[in-house]
């Protein structure tokens, strides 16, 4: 199957703002579906096609709890026929929590005299990174506040260092960003760097909602922050992470705005988001914030389950900011890629010490502290496939989810094979023996679904990693 994107919003053009509040509230109003057409838009999700605004608004607006229910097993069907049970890991990394803007849900806000500021020099990105790899980690996420001193030459630096690490048989595959909006020339600068997903979240989508929370700095430009994928995507990065955090504004219209975002960049450059974050707030330094639109953990659920139907080759992030029993519900809906033994005190993951709680640093608190080696294991009990793949990515497979979702044989191919010669260095290199022995029977059972030719070439991998090779994809 080629890719040809629908062209929803062919009025649609680059570099310019494009959200219409009053096209998102009227979807909202109009669609009001019935069971049948609830059951029309599911069936059409997992015929594998994206769904439309109006149909993504009937979902939203299906209230009754059988409809909702059976949302959720459409999200569940879709989950286990098209992506099966890997789930891909990473940790983020703090790297500077000097900002120079005033979010209002952000312990890094200006305003906030409590929090305590570092910027990692070298050493101590070198520090960490020698720590995230001791536990196996290949993928990280680099996260900066927004300051003047984060240049996009000082971030392609350390997306640099942190490429550089080497400790054993550790090293970092894949380093995406996180970081305040540039302008074309930046974002070419931090491509050349090697970045993989460049990641950014518009928080709301609402512009007077976001005037609100975004008092002062150079965040206070609703639009500059929503056209800067395009901008990511004219310097030639087309792998990018949309979001929104939720507990800012309605969830339904977020959710709206989040596809909008999706037809936008679909639209304009041909291809999608890599992934979608949805962030809860969560408490922070010093956070007092209404709770209007708190977001419930059944409205949770029920937003994801939606997300997933309404962009179903799209990658959906989950963090550790929820608990675990939510997470491990949720990641039945089709999350694809969750942090694990995730750290957010800067400098945290080389320092064997307690930072003191008046010392707080960090942005918000996480719920879910788990060592990598735990979510692990959990996951294996749950005969999930844990992976550390990043092959696409250096094979030059950009819109891999896309082909996961649209090739034949895309994920036997591929995926579960990488996820399994990953999973084996993982075991091999990190895992308590007991934690191996469970790993290499979930490899067992995974090899049995791919062809024979693949289980013999991967037989063959294995026993190269067994030797001491690592590194090993397809
Ligand atoms: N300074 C960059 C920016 O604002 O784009 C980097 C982002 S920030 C370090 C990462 C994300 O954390 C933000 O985009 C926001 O969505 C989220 N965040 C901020 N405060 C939060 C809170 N109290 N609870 C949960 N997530 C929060
Ligand atoms: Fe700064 Fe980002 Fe926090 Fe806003 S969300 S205060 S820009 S670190």
């Amino acid at each position: 199957m080629k890719f040809t994107p629908e062209k929803y919003n062919i009025s649609d053009e680059p570099m310019k703002p494009f959200i219409d509040p009053a096209e998102i509230e009227t979807y909202l109003q109009n669609e009001k579906p019935d069971k049948s057409r609830v059951r029309e838009i599911i069936a059409k999700s997992l015929a594998k096609n994206r769904l439309t605004l109006a149909e993504t608004a009937a979902l939203l607006n299906a209230d009754e709890p059988d409809m909702i229910e059976e949302i959720k097993q459409g999200a569940r069907e879709l989950k286990q026929q098209i992506y099966g049970n890997r789930i891909v890991l990473f940790a983020p990394l703090y790297i500077g929590s000097k900002c120079s803007n005033n979010c209002s849900y952000c312990g890094f806000r200006v305003s906030n005299k409590e929090t305590v500021r570092v910027t990692l020099g070298d050493q101590e990105i070198i520090n960490e990174i020698e720590a995230l790899e001791d536990n196996g980690q290949k993928r990280l996420i680099l996260v900066y506040g927004e300051h003047k001193d984060y240049s996009p030459e000082y971030i392609a630096h350390t997306v640099k260092v942190a490429y550089s690490v080497k400790k054993g048989n550790g090293e970092i595959r894949r380093v995406n960003i996180n970081a305040a909006p540039m302008e074309i020339e930046g974002f070419m600068v931090v491509k050349e760097a090697g970045i993989g997903t460049y990641q950014i979240f518009q928080e709301t989508y609402h512009p007077e909602a976001y005037k609100m929370y975004h008092i002062g700095g150079k965040k206070s430009d609703y639009n500059y922050r929503l056209t800067s994928l395009d901008r990511a995507m004219e310097a030639g990065i087309d792998d990018v992470g949309i979001g929104a955090l939720f507990g800012l504004y309605d969830w339904k219209y977020e959710i709206m705005a989040l596809v909008r975002h999706t037809n936008h960049l679909e639209a304009c450059y041909n291809v999608g988001p890599h992934t979608i974050s949805f962030p809860r707030i969560k408490d922070a330094n010093n956070l007092k914030l209404g709770d209007k639109y708190f977001v419930s953990d059944e409205d949770f659920a029920r937003l994801i389950a939606i997300l997933r139907l309404a962009v179903p080759y799209t990658g959906m992030i989950l963090t550790a900011r929820e608990p675990v029993a939510l997470r491990n519900e949720l990641l039945q809906f089709g999350v694809s890629q969750i942090d694990g033994g995730t750290k957010l005190e800067l400098g945290s993951y080389a320092s064997v010490e307690e930072i003191p709680q008046d010392l707080r640093r960090e942005q918000f608190r996480i719920n879910d502290s788990r060592s990598l080696g735990e979510i692990v294991e959990e996951l294996l009990e749950q005969d999930m496939l844990p992976s550390f793949c990043t092959s696409c990515y250096r094979m030059g497979r950009t819109g891999e989810h896309f082909m996961e979702f649209s090739v034949p044989g895309f994920i036997k191919r591929f995926c579960t094979p990488n996820a399994i010669l990953t999973l084996a260095e993982y075991l091999t290199d990190y895992a308590k023996p007991e934690i191996a022995e469970k790993g290499w029977a979930v490899i067992r059972k995974n090899m049995e679904s791919l062809e024979p030719k693949m289980e013999e070439e991967l037989k063959e991998r294995l026993e190269r990693i067994k030797s001491g090779e690592r590194d090993l994809y397809f």
